[in-house]
């Protein structure tokens, strides 16, 4: 038997054992469901509708497929064919917070690429190889607690930064998931949001991103060889980019020096980074008072104060897939669903479980997204197929790194795994 075969049926117990506790999605026969199945010649099998969840379960039974998507669309006939002809009625606004989609320092120790051009190979996200200056690469990414402690606070960040404060969003109007990979997703459902356009959708996503923002509409000018900066009694961007600077001036000196000079975060040079540190105490007490707001380091002109600005603004900002959020026709996948790349579940969590939510080792066995744990500590004989696969932390445990050709005994959840990835063959 094949592995894909082998993963099949082992999604399709999953699914017959799930079928009973199946979630719902709201509005479900108007939704469009996708398929990707496990033939690799097959892309996507779009326009699929299901009249009720009993119907997908037994579909799902039958056929299991290596990813499940629902449209975050609702359509008067959601399996028409053509756009246009699906009857489309709104939209709920779906962010994804991915971490392929952004840099964490985690990266260089278990991101992998190989130039496709010739032949480089290393470790992290650059934008080009560093050799021959082309971007055409194979990539083997993998999933930590690092990176995935990352997108959980960019969720966090969504959600108690922006959705509730500053668009007034309800609790009960929010759906959260673990994608089952490398990020969350947040769904907001309201009757409001699902009326606006793509074009509204990018204004909302400007202002979630921070992208484009104007620092002089904001308040940053200069009079008289003076620079007024902002303040943060002014809601919005100014309050959280202050709130953010206050927090960043009260770090300890040296960490604060670090992070001043770090090339991947404010980049500053050394001279004006030490004016910089010579005037935090005076620059912490004219933010508390918010009297005279004049900010003047030495060495820092407007654009000096707009490229730390940059910086603070791309902290405070959300880190979100922008395509996801403006196209009205997306899928995302369907919670509960198994992710064929991992053989995780997506996981449902309301904003109280999101706090102590663990994806790699959750102690809750309600929210735990790795399924195929073996009850009877079964372990499995595998062959590596791929050049070098980095180490996986699972549930506290650490397996790997391995390389091509390495026989391995391993417990079953890691076997689905490496199978699920295509780094490993059973033999
Ligand atoms: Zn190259
Ligand atoms: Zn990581």
């Amino acid at each position: 038997m094949n592995d894909f075969n082998y993963l099949k049926r082992l999604f399709q117990a999953y699914y017959q054992e799930e079928q009973n506790n199946f979630p719902q999605v709201s509005s479900f026969n108007l939704r469009e469901f996708g398929y990707i199945p496990w033939e690799k010649k097959v892309f996507m099998k779009r326009h699929l509708k299901f009249e009720n969840p009993k119907e997908l379960i037994a579909d799902l039974i039958q056929n299991p497929p290596r990813h499940l998507y629902s449209s975050g669309s609702i359509y008067l006939e959601p399996d028409a064919r053509e756009m246009e002809s699906k009857n489309y009625q709104g939209c709920d606004l779906i962010i994804d917070i991915d971490v392929d989609h952004f840099y964490t320092p985690c990266k260089e120790k278990h991101d992998l690429w190989y130039c496709k051009e010739c032949g480089t190979e290393g470790t992290g996200m650059p934008e080009k190889c560093p050799a021959c200056k082309k971007s055409k690469f194979t990539k083997l990414n993998w999933v930590c607690d690092d990176c995935l402690d990352i997108a959980k606070n960019e969720i966090k960040k969504l959600v108690y930064n922006f959705l509730i404060p500053d668009f007034g969003i309800n609790e009960k109007d929010m759906r959260i998931a673990f994608s089952g990979h490398r990020g969350y997703h947040l769904k907001v459902e309201s009757e409001e949001i699902r009326k606006l356009n793509s074009d509204e959708r990018r204004e909302i996503v400007d202002y979630l991103t921070g992208d484009n923002i104007s620092f002089d509409l904001l308040g940053l000018i200069e009079r008289s060889t003076e620079i007024h900066g902002l303040l943060k009694g002014n809601f919005g961007w100014s309050q959280k980019i202050m709130n953010r600077v206050e927090e960043i001036l009260q770090k300890p000196e040296k960490e604060l020096e670090d992070i001043l000079t770090d090339n991947n975060s404010f980049d500053l040079n050394h001279n004006v980074t030490e004016s910089f540190l010579n005037y935090k105490d005076d620059f912490l007490e004219l933010i508390r008072k918010g009297e005279r707001n004049v900010w003047a380091i030495e060495g820092f002109g407007l654009t000096m104060w707009k490229k730390f600005l940059k910086e603070i603004v791309k902290q405070v900002g959300v880190e979100l897939d922008e395509p996801v959020s403006i196209d009205i026709h997306r899928l995302i996948r369907y919670p509960s669903s198994l992710h064929g790349k991992t053989g995780f579940k997506v996981q449902e969590l309301s904003l109280d479980d999101l706090k102590d939510f663990n994806p790699l080792d959750e102690s809750n066995k309600k929210l735990d997204p790795i399924v195929f744990t073996s009850k009877k500590n079964l372990t499995q004989k595998l062959e590596i197929t791929e050049n070098l696969i980095p180490m996986t932390k699972i549930k506290g445990v650490e397996y790997g790194p391995y390389s091509k050709g390495e026989i391995i005994n391993i417990p079953h959840h890691i076997a689905v795994f490496l199978l699920c990835k295509e780094v490993a063959k059973t033999i």
